[in-house]
C-alpha cells in the first residue's frame, strides 16, 4: 500500500507520469540498489532524490538541489513513495495535474548503505541514512538526515561526506545542468 499517495494524487489517464506498482522486494536486499535525481520545473524548480527501498523509490523534494561541498546542509522535503518505473521517466506533467512541470533525469546509478551493518530501511527508520552514491554526477559518501528544522518530521539535510568525491565550492547543478538520458535541460523537454 506504499504507493497510495502516490495514486491518489494523480490521474493516469491525463498525466503521462507512469502508474507502476510496488515491486515485489528483491531476494538478495545485499549490494546495490537505484538511486536517481530527477530535475522539475513545476511552480518552482527544484531537484526530486529517490533512493530504492524495499520495491519503491523513496522520495525527497530538494530545493536547492545537491552539493558536493560538505559545507552545504541541502533541506530535502520527504514526499510520497514513487514507483520504481518512475526513474526512467522525463516529460510534462500538463497544467492543473499534480507536480504540474517539465521533468528530466538529471543524474542516475546504483547506491550502497554505508551504515555498520544497518540496511537502508533501517537507517532511514532511525532518522540518519549514511550511503554510497555511485552516479554519473554525484559520488561517494552522503548523509541524509532528519532534522527538526521547521518543525516538520518531513524535513530532512541532504549533506555530502567529505572524501575523494567532495568538491568545495563547486556548484554541479550550475555546471552539469542536463539529463543524463537526453542530453535536454529541463524547459526543452516537450
Ligand atoms: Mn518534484
Amino acid at each position: 500500500m506504499t504507493l497510495q499517495k502516490y495514486h491518489e494524487k494523480r490521474d493516469f489517464s491525463r498525466t503521462p507520469e507512469p502508474a507502476g506498482k510496488r515491486e515485489p522486494a528483491s531476494e538478495c536486499s545485499e549490494g546495490a540498489s537505484r538511486f536517481l535525481i530527477q530535475k522539475h520545473h513545476a511552480r518552482t524548480l527544484h531537484y526530486d532524490l529517490r533512493l530504492e527501498d524495499d520495491g519503491v523509490l523513496k522520495s525527497w523534494a530538494v530545493p536547492k538541489g545537491p552539493s558536493l561541498d560538505p559545507a552545504e546542509k541541502r533541506l530535502a522535503v520527504e514526499v510520497e513513495d514513487h514507483p520504481l518505473e518512475y526513474g526512467d521517466f522525463e516529460g510534462s506533467i500538463p497544467e492543473g495535474e499534480y507536480g504540474a512541470g517539465k521533468v528530466i533525469v538529471w543524474d542516475r546509478g546504483t547506491f550502497e548503505p554505508a551504515g555498520e551493518g544497518e540496511t537502508f530501511g533501517e537507517m532511514l527508520g532511525s532518522g540518519a541514512a549514511k550511503i554510497r552514491l555511485s552516479g554519473q554526477k554525484l559520488r561517494g559518501g552522503y548523509a541524509l538526515v532528519r532534522t527538526r528544522w521547521g518543525g516538520k518530521a518531513t524535513n530532512w539535510l541532504l549533506i555530502k561526506e567529505k572524501d575523494g568525491h567532495a568538491r568545495p565550492g563547486y556548484d554541479v547543478t550550475a555546471e552539469e545542468p542536463l539529463s543524463v538520458l537526453s542530453g535536454r535541460d529541463v524547459d526543452e523537454v516537450e
